[in-house]
Formats: C-alpha cells, sequence, structure tokens
C-alpha cells in the first residue's frame, strides 16, 4: 500500500464517531432507553469495530450518518437478544422428536406451569398440618389411582430413573438381563453403561435373539439382586426369536424371592389400541404383573414434561427415595406442576384424545391430515412459485422417542421437488424454511423436502400461512 493510500485510510478511519458520541446522539436515545446501557454500550463496539473493518475496503461508500449507525444499533441489538430457544414447527414425521423437545403440552399444563412459577408454591409444604411436605406426594396419589402402584417417585428423566433405581436395588450385586434386551437410546443412553454407573454387575443371559425362562432361573444366585427386564423401544428383533413375558418373569421373581424391575421406556398409562394406536404395555399391567418396580418417560407417550418415573412397591420406593442421589436427579415445581396436569387429564379417557396433544396427533386420522394438507397447499405454492413445484401426497409418520419403531401411522405430505435444474436446490429450501419466524421443520428424502402434516394443528394454519410469505430462496 502507498503512503498516499494509507493516508486516505486513516482519514476514513478517522471520521468513525466514538463510542460516546454515538451513545449520545439522538438516533440512539430511543435504544439506550429499551436494551439499557451496558448493552447498548458493547453493542456501539461491536458497530464500531464492524464499521472499522468495512472502511478497510477501498471506495466502502459506506453511510456513517448517525441514522446509519443507529439501524445498524437496533440489529446488533435484535439479534444479541433474540432468545435463542424458540418454538418451531414439526413437520419432521416423528411426532415425539427428542431434538425437538418430545411432547407437545396441554394447555392445562401450560396454566399449571405458569401459576407454579409466579409465586410460591406448597412444593414440599403440607397445607393441612402446616409441616413439611414431600414433592413426591403432589402426584403419587393420582399415579396409584391410573397404575394401581402403591407409591411413586419422579426424577428428572427416565435415565435418571433406571439410574436411581439400580444404584439402589443393585449396588454391588448382579443384574439379570436379557442379551436381547442390551439397548442404546440415542448415544449417551447405553444399558451396560448406566449399570456401570450404578455400581451394579451386569449379568447377561439368553442370546441376542432368543432367551428362555429357564435362563433367568439358572442365573440367580447368592449375588443377585434384581432381574431387569426392559421394553424394546426403538428397535425389533423379528425372526426366529423367543423372549419370556413380564407375567412369567414375574412369576419366577416371586417365586424365588427377587425383585423384578421393568424399564418400559415409553410408558403409556392407557392402552392404545382403543385410539387405533400399536399396543404398548403399561405401567399397570407391569406391575400386576409382578414388577416391583416400573421406570418410564414422562415425555414420551405420557405425553408430559421431561420427566423420569418410578413406581411400584412402598418399600422399594421408600428405599429409592431414601437414595442421596435422589436429591440430585429430583425434578422442580415446574415439571411437577405439568406433571400433574397431565395426568389429570387421564382421569377421563374419553376426552384425552382431545385433550392431550401427544394422543391427538398421535390418534389423528390421515383424512383429516389430508385436509389440512389441501387448506395449507395454496401458501406454499405461492411462497415457492416458479422455483418449486408442491405436491400432496401419503406418507407415514413415526411415533418417535423409541416408541413402536416398526409402526408407521398413515399421513399426508407437501412434498417440495425443484423446478429444474436452475432452480434453488433443496439443502437451500430447507434452510430457507428453517429461517422463517416460525421455523418449519421437515426432512429431505428421495428427491424431494418433504413436510408431513400430521403435527400441524389447526391452530397452527394461519401462523403458518403468515411465516411463509417470508420464506426467501
Ligand atoms: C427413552 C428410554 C429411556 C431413556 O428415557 P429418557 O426419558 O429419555 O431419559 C430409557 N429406557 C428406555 C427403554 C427408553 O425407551
Amino acid at each position: 500500500m502507498s503512503a498516499v493510500a494509507r493516508g486516505a485510510q486513516a482519514d476514513r478511519r478517522s471520521v468513525l464517531p466514538s463510542v460516546d458520541r454515538v451513545l449520545g446522539s439522538d438516533a440512539v436515545g430511543p435504544i439506550l432507553g429499551r436494551y439499557g446501557r451496558e448493552a447498548t454500550t458493547a453493542a456501539v463496539r461491536a458497530v464500531l469495530e464492524q464499521l472499522r473493518k468495512e472502511l478497510q475496503a477501498p471506495d466502502s461508500g459506506l453511510d456513517l450518518s448517525d441514522e446509519a449507525i443507529a439501524a445498524r444499533l437496533v440489529g446488533e441489538l435484535a439479534l444479541r437478544h433474540a432468545p435463542r430457544l424458540r418454538s418451531v414447527l414439526n413437520l419432521t414425521g416423528t411426532v415425539l422428536h427428542t431434538n425437538l423437545g418430545r411432547a407437545p403440552l396441554p394447555e392445562e399444563a401450560v396454566r399449571a406451569v405458569a401459576e407454579a412459577m409466579r409465586r410460591g408454591a406448597n412444593l414440599e409444604y403440607d397445607l393441612e398440618s402446616g409441616g413439611r411436605g414431600d414433592r413426591d406426594d403432589l402426584v403419587a396419589p393420582i399415579l396409584s389411582e391410573l397404575t394401581g402402584c402403591e407409591a411413586a417417585t419422579v426424577v428428572n428423566n427416565n435415565a435418571a430413573a433406571v439410574l436411581l433405581a439400580l444404584n439402589t436395588l443393585a449396588r454391588g450385586r448382579e443384574v439379570i438381563v436379557s442379551r436381547g434386551e442390551q439397548i442404546e437410546i440415542g448415544g449417551a443412553f447405553r444399558l451396560p453403561d448406566i449399570m456401570a454407573r450404578a455400581g451394579c454387575k451386569l449379568r447377561e443371559v439368553g442370546t441376542t435373539n432368543r432367551t428362555h425362562l429357564a435362563d433367568y432361573a439358572q442365573a440367580i444366585g447368592p449375588k443377585t439382586a434384581l432381574i431387569l427386564k426392559v421394553h424394546k423401544s426403538n428397535y425389533a428383533i423379528t425372526g426366529f426369536t423367543s423372549e419370556v413375558d413380564e407375567a412369567e418373569l414375574g412369576a419366577l421373581a416371586r417365586e424365588r424371592g427377587v425383585p423384578l424391575m421393568v424399564d418400559l421406556g415409553s410408558g403409556a398409562l392407557l392402552d392404545l389400541s382403543r385410539w387405533g394406536l400399536p399396543r404398548e404395555p403399561t405401567p399397570r399391567e407391569a406391575l400386576a404383573n409382578g414388577a416391583t418396580l416400573v421406570t418410564f418417560s414422562g415425555d414420551k407417550l405420557l405425553g408430559g414434561p421431561q420427566a423420569g418415573l418410578i413406581l411400584g412397591a412402598r418399600d422399594a420406593v421408600a428405599r429409592v427415595k431414601k437414595n442421596a442421589l435422589k436429591r440430585a436427579l429430583r425434578v422442580d415445581k415446574m415439571t411437577l406442576a405439568a406433571l400433574e396436569a397431565v395426568l389429570g387429564l387421564y382421569r377421563d379417557p374419553d376426552r384425552l384424545a382431545l385433550r392431550l396433544p401427544t394422543l391427538r396427533l398421535l390418534a389423528r386420522p390421515a383424512s383429516e391430515i389430508h385436509a389440512a394438507a389441501r387448506r395449507v397447499l395454496p401458501a406454499f405454492r405461492a411462497a415457492l412459485d416458479g422455483r418449486a413445484e408442491v405436491s400432496i401426497e401419503d406418507c407415514a409418520s413415526q411415533i418417535g422417542s423409541g416408541a413402536q419403531p416398526v409402526e408407521r401411522l398413515a399421513s399426508a405430505a407437501l412434498v417440495v421437488r425443484r423446478a429444474g435444474s436452475r432452480a434453488p436446490s433443496l439443502r437451500k429450501l430447507e434452510a430457507a424454511f428453517r429461517t422463517l419466524p416460525i421455523p418449519v421443520l421437515g426432512r429431505i428424502a428421495e428427491e424431494a423436502l418433504r413436510f408431513d402434516l400430521r403435527c400441524l394443528e389447526p391452530a397452527d394454519e394461519a401462523e403458518l400461512t403468515r411465516s411463509l410469505e417470508h420464506l426467501a430462496t
């Protein structure tokens, strides 16, 4: 760079106002009022730094007026203060999507959580006696009503429930598990690892495809603490297979005086075949079959908040609650407020599919989803005019979160295909939908961007249509 050019550049840089000048300008007054001095000052520094860089380009022709700087400042602050956790439209075709927060909660739960957050709550306070209460007592009675359990406790998630129950009942001793049930669920939850963390020794029995009652019976010895049955939630073993059902295992456990624990994973509280859905084992059945403890998630088929439920015999649950780990894994008042509200809906099974979003979405008939597809199709076509073709096709939704991995639910999708080779790529289109005011998430498969409309609630259709007006590709 010549001396003259260097001089010119230094000149341009010196035209940048100081931080104090920007903060004192009339245009920045309202911004200061909105975001406060500290955040605004930090953003002014960032904007000036950005301008300094841009000024290095020859002939940058930058507008350095107070108004132009204020406009940049507003953009910078809006970006910095935008919430990171956003609500999205899950049109992926997986209803209980772990990455998207699993179960959407019913209004009853949303209201209960807001109420519990706002002021103090009787989380561990007995309003009758005026003495100390137990947070589990907020939901244990209704869980007992819905499942027949003697006692119940709630922790952070089902992984925590399994860890805590194993650590309580089997630390330093053996847990008998079938080789067909050595599960891994989404990366970090691997049964053998959890077992090790809980301080138990895994005693595997049977083979991957076949395990018999005699395999369990022969493995029981003086070191046995527990028989564990894990519901195969995210895979199926088919072909030449055999597993021991819960009732047989329960009878064996009782006969030999060894507790049986069942990790149900999904934890459907009711028989879902009533709504035309695949049958899932329920906690009530597991307990009736002789399980001492049953564990399951709150945010899978139950349709509630993230939580791990541990239900079962009074003395076993009491031991779990006395474990020092329980304190580290317990849930807060918001979770309990949401859970109590969701469980309350189960008292009226006849209206459950209307009131519980998870069940409503899972039980939604394909004809209704097709009708929704026809209603929003014009908005998709308008938004993608000339760049892509949109059509309605049959598709198959998954329940997700490991529940019923093989079963599919008939549904309808809006399928977006590129209109000619000069049209934006599917990746670009997919990204454009992700950056909408309410991000719309689909999935790319077989040369098309697919939006399964099962989880588009009628109440969200107008919002989606409005959002699509911002689609830029
Ligand atoms: C999902 C699942 C878990 C883990 O539950 P989280 O609530 O996700 O912690 C454990 N066991 C089984 C069988 C599951 O399906």
